[in-house]
């Protein structure tokens, strides 16, 4: 599968897999896969966001994972800064997790409720020895960086609502200086006011710094806020991939289409919203051809046996990217 990406690549990746053995017991032989992410290439550029979205169950999660290797591949490419993530053995991979970090959905669940908030957001650097200057001093930096105050240094997790533990979760992300944080549906759990705060600090803090994010979620409406591209993906695979704008304003994929036909319009009544037929199949055992076909309202008699081919198409001058027999003519 070609890539999708643009500029030079801060992370590339290509041909990626996550298959987990499906076995009746832990230790018998395995009686096939669950293919969460199975075969998906894209370029990241410095200081870009890549928003993904699909339905849960789609390997989102799966795919931050693996780039980060808390999942094991089962095959394809990772390259960082020119570094092999895959091939890297744990001594080598160990100065390079500082500058890659994750951002989790549930900040109730991500952070140590033993721990008090400075001891929180200085863990990483006194893991990796690089704490410079008081502790409390640094603690106090770092929650500045993310508009909280010394108020919160000896305070514990429970005391803080969902938009502020969010801000402690990001300034533990930030600590040890990243340059890719895959954000895992990190503002889904909040109300509206606050998921707006919470982008509205990403995107400063990526400005700041430089930043890149893999901005995972299962809303467009979100992604739209923050991303500069967008890849959609269903059942393993990405669909689309193109700037955030050409992807909603025109979106091409049937299951983009309906996934944009889903993002409100303030002030304006909804175009025909186009509801999916079914939920999404086991990866473990996906539609042949294009695994789109058993819900695709289009759906073509070759759509169920031969495999859509990459289409490379134009909106507005702006290339984006799109796997439909639609196009492939
Ligand atoms: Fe629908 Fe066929 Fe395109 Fe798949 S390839 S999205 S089934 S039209």
């Amino acid at each position: 599968m070609a890539e999708a990406g643009s500029g030079r690549a801060l992370l590339s990746v290509r041909d990626l897999r996550t298959w987990f053995p499906i076995r009746r017991l832990l230790f018998s032989p395995s009686r096939g896969y669950v293919k969460a992410v199975d075969g998906v290439s894209f370029d990241l550029s410095p200081g870009e966001t890549l928003g993904l979205v699909g339905e849960s169950g789609c390997g989102k999660t799966t795919l931050g994972r693996t780039l980060l290797r808390l999942e094991r591949a089962s095959g394809g490419r990772v390259v960082y800064n020119g570094h092999d993530l895959l091939s890297l053995g744990e001594a080598a991979l160990r100065p390079l997790r500082r500058r890659l970090q994750m951002i989790f959905q549930d900040p109730y669940s991500s952070l140590n409720p033993r721990l008090a908030v400075r001891d929180i957001v200085t863990e990483g650097l006194r893991q990796h020895g690089q704490l410079d200057g008081s502790l409390d001093a640094v603690a106090t930096r770092l929650l500045h960086e993310v508009g909280l105050d010394a108020s919160a240094l000896y305070r514990y997790p429970h005391e803080f609502s969902g938009g502020q533990r969010q801000r402690i979760s990001i300034a533990r992300a930030i600590s040890l200086q990243p340059e890719f944080i895959v954000c895992d549906e990190a503002v889904s759990a909040l109300d509206v006011s606050i998921q707006a705060q919470i982008i509205n600090l990403l995107v400063d803090l990526r400005h700041r710094y430089g930043l890149s994010y893999l901005f995972i979620s299962h809303d467009l409406s979100v992604i739209r806020h923050i991303s500069q591209r967008v890849a959609v993906m269903y059942l393993g695979r990405l669909v689309e991939v193109g700037e955030t704008r050409a992807v909603i304003d025109a979106p091409q994929h049937p299951y983009t289409q309906a996934l944009v036909s889903a993002i409100p319009v303030p002030g304006k009544a909804r175009s025909r919203r186009i509801v999916l037929r079914g939920d999404v199949p086991s990866p473990a055992n996906p539609p042949s051809g294009c695994r789109f076909h058993t819900r695709c309202p289009q759906a073509m008699d070759h759509c169920k046996t031969v495999e859509p081919p990459l289409v490379r198409l134009k909106h507005n001058g702006v290339e984006h990217r799109v796997w439909c027999h639609l196009y492939s003519h």
